[in-house]
């Protein structure tokens, strides 16, 4: 049997990040408008430090502009909110990003519901998640809407195809669901408490794990040239690499899932690349409609 082709995330981020600098480009000359982008990170976490680095600079090469607010990990929730409703009324800011997780005691949930929805970047807003069950136009989260774009890529119609979300977390799971039941998927969502994900895995035409656990997904349970979504990102010990030595994998077991599936997302270079190229996308979109314009067609 031929192997799986590789779906190259990082290919498809760069087309995303072009048609973004060419979108800012338009912005500017036409209108003057340089869309904005506010990250606020609260805490020390390793992770998310990389990831608010990198996606300032991402915005920077696409020629939109950067704010950043990097607050300490015992920041009192107040303060928190009262920097989004500053942010939230100050018209030169596009888009309020704020990078989980949010150290404890802070809910998360009431800091997302203060983000203005228009300069809700993420998509996860509570009026951004009800548009999205409802089919309305909104803010869709990154992380889907790259896996979306990636299978539209690789497969003929997602109509009438079984699709299987493993994960049910608000920021990958729920809304990757959403998004493949809108193109006419029949959808299933898994969890931790799923009897027997082996035989589920087996009957899903598109998979996309989203749980966070190292090759949970074992090459026995891909369905013969099924797509394979693995937005998982484990830290695993590799003593190839020397004491102390760790690699980053996915939540399906590459190598031998690649053998059976008829497209698979590696990681790195899947799913992690297009999510960043997604939320610089979501920026400039924010951005347009603010002022009233149309959605650039990136
Ligand atoms: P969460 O921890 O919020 O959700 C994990 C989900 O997996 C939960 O719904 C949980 O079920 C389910 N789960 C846990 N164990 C099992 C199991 N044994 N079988 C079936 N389901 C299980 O994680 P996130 O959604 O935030 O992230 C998931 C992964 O994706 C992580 O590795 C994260 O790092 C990565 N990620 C990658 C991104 C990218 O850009 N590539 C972006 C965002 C996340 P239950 O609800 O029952 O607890």
């Amino acid at each position: 049997m031929s192997e799986a082709k590789i779906i190259d995330g990082r290919k498809f981020a760069a087309e995303v990040r072009r048609g973004v600098a060419a979108a800012v480009a338009a912005l500017k000359a036409a209108h003057g408008l340089v869309p904005n982008l506010a990250i606020v990170l609260v805490g020390d976490d390793e992770a998310s430090h990389v990831y608010v680095r990198a996606k300032g600079r991402q915005a920077e090469e696409a020629g939109m502009a950067t704010v950043e607010y990097l607050l300490p990990k015992d920041t009192p929730e107040q303060e928190l909110l009262t920097l989004i409703e500053r942010l939230n009324a100050d018209a030169t800011v596009n888009g309020i990003l704020v990078q989980l997780p949010l150290p404890a005691p802070i809910a998360t949930p009431k800091v997302l519901a203060a983000v203005d929805p228009a300069k809700d970047v993420d998509g996860f807003h509570p009026v951004n998640v009800g548009r999205l069950w409802s089919g309305a136009a909104g803010v869709v989260p990154c992380t889907p809407y790259g896996c979306m774009v990636m299978l539209k890529a690789s497969l003929r119609g997602l109509a009438g195809r079984r699709a299987l979300v493993i994960g049910r977390s608000n920021i990958v799971g729920k809304p990757m669901a959403a998004l493949l039941l809108r193109e006419n998927a029949t959808v299933t969502i898994a969890h931790s408490k799923t009897r027997d994900l082996a035989a589920r895995c087996r009957e899903a035409d598109i998979l996309v794990a989203a749980v966070g656990r190292a090759r949970l997904i074992e090459g026995a349970w891909i369905k013969p040239g099924s797509c394979v979504l693995d937005v998982g990102i484990n830290r695993v010990p590799a003593p190839d690499k020397g004491k102390g030595g760790t690699r980053i994998v996915g939540d399906v077991d590459f190598e031998a899932a690649r053998k059976v599936a008829g497209h698979i997302t590696p990681v790195p270079g899947g799913v992690g690349p297009m999510t960043i190229a997604c939320l610089m996308r979501n920026t400039v979109i924010a951005a347009s409609r603010q002022r009233g314009l149309p959605d650039p067609g990136i």
